[in-house]
């Protein structure tokens, strides 16, 4: 049947899954898509299994397994100081991507207006426009990729419902500082304006510099939807779970939503998170060994003619080619893969309008022989 009226015609497939189907069919070394491809934690498979044997494998309930909810509450307050009531604020979701989309539509009404920065993570404006809403882009300035909060104050209008952040940032690596705090509560103060905080790389901040999470804030908390993947801290992004932090009554709007979408999710991964997720050396280790990966992959690249712009957290880090090609990012994303074997994102994916900074994203939270068999490769171009 012809649908008659796409509710997103302009939407294609995701660049991830373009550009790691292209990977497979020739067999390039896949830096695009974000995911590990070392083995993730045996003792933590083991706890899915012994959780399935006990028999947890009915329906968890729906805002979550509580004795995981709770020791997600745990984990906060010792992290970032702030109590927070696992029964009425934390729901844990079938992923990071599925929290975000249930936050928006938890709050969009059609003709609200969102501020997005670009580049962004893809999903975020089809998430706006399935609700009718209407994405306000900023751009953040190359190369480094800050917030222009003067750009921001102008964007405002009565219609302004939300503000989406993401730190560590995903594609570019930036993170938010003090003072994007300091104008991020100036400009929300006094408003009805929710933020929306992608932080799924919480635990990948590099470089001794802390994550100014909404957690820590709770005159921003009290208006932010906060989400989390525990794909980004174990290594198995395949697991697809994830949880959203929220004060309660934004938190009963989204539950709302979500109670007719997936109502629960996947309860023996739930059972045996619970129990891992107190061990803290997992988690805070995270961040120096992803660094590891990144400054390895950083000394390879110099045998390639990339210029690495810098990356303080998250898996990625974008390389320029702007000194030695005008191709568009998207040929050269293709023809790398194809003609010299190695998947990359071309940043324009990340953006709404055609913008072209010859850049591309390389994911390096691989194995050290992928990035080494990467960059041989790379260094022929
Ligand atoms: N977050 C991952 C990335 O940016 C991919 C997620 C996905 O493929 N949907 O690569």
């Amino acid at each position: 049947m012809r649908i008659p009226y796409s509710k997103l015609p302009a939407t294609g497939t995701t660049i991830f899954t373009v550009m790691s189907a292209l990977a497979k069919e020739y067999k390039a070394v896949n830096l695009g898509q974000g995911f590990p491809d070392f083995p993730m934690n045996e003792m933590l498979i083991a706890r899915v299994n012994e959780a399935m044997r006990a028999g947890y494998n009915q329906y968890a309930h729906m805002h979550g397994y509580m004795p995981l909810r709770e020791t997600i509450a745990e984990k906060i307050e010792d992290l970032y100081g702030t109590q927070i009531d696992p029964e009425t604020k934390i729901t844990i979701t079938p992923g990071g991507t599925y929290a975000i989309y249930t936050a928006l539509t938890a709050v969009l009404h059609p003709g609200d207006e969102v501020i997005v920065f670009q580049p962004g993570y893809d999903s975020y404006i089809p998430n706006i426009l399935v609700n009718g809403a209407r994405p306000v882009l900023i751009p953040l300035q190359h190369p480094g990729y800050s917030i222009d909060w003067e750009m921001v104050r102008r964007s405002l209008t009565p219609r302004t419902r939300m503000i989406m952040l993401n730190s560590p940032h995903n594609p570019t690596g930036a993170v938010l500082r003090k003072e994007d705090i300091r104008e991020l509560r100036s400009v929300v103060k006094g408003t009805d304006i929710f933020i929306l905080s992608d932080e799924v790389y919480e635990h990948l901040v590099f470089d001794g510099m802390p994550h100014l999470s909404m957690l820590r804030y709770p005159d921003l908390l009290e208006r932010s939807f906060v989400c989390f993947s525990f794909g980004k801290i174990y290594h198995c992004t395949g697991w697809k779970i994830g949880y959203c932090v929220a004060p309660p009554e934004a938190m009963n709007e989204f539950r709302k939503v979500h109670q007719y979408n997936c109502f629960s999710t996947d309860t023996p991964k739930q059972v045996a998170l619970a129990s891992f997720l107190k061990e803290k050396d997992q988690y805070l280790s995270l961040g120096s060994f992803v660094q590891n990966k990144r400054d390895y992959f950083l000394q390879l690249m110099k045998d390639t003619r990339f210029s690495m712009l810098a990356s303080h957290g998250s898996y990625f880090i974008l390389g320029s080619y702007e000194h030695f090609s005008e191709e568009p990012e998207r040929d050269m994303a293709l023809r790398l893969t194809r003609e010299y074997g190695v998947a990359t994102i071309p940043v324009s994916a990340f953006y709404q309008d055609p913008v072209d900074n010859k850049v591309l994203r390389f994911c390096f939270c691989k194995k050290d022989e992928t990035l080494e068999r990467a960059v041989e490769r790379l260094s022929k171009l």
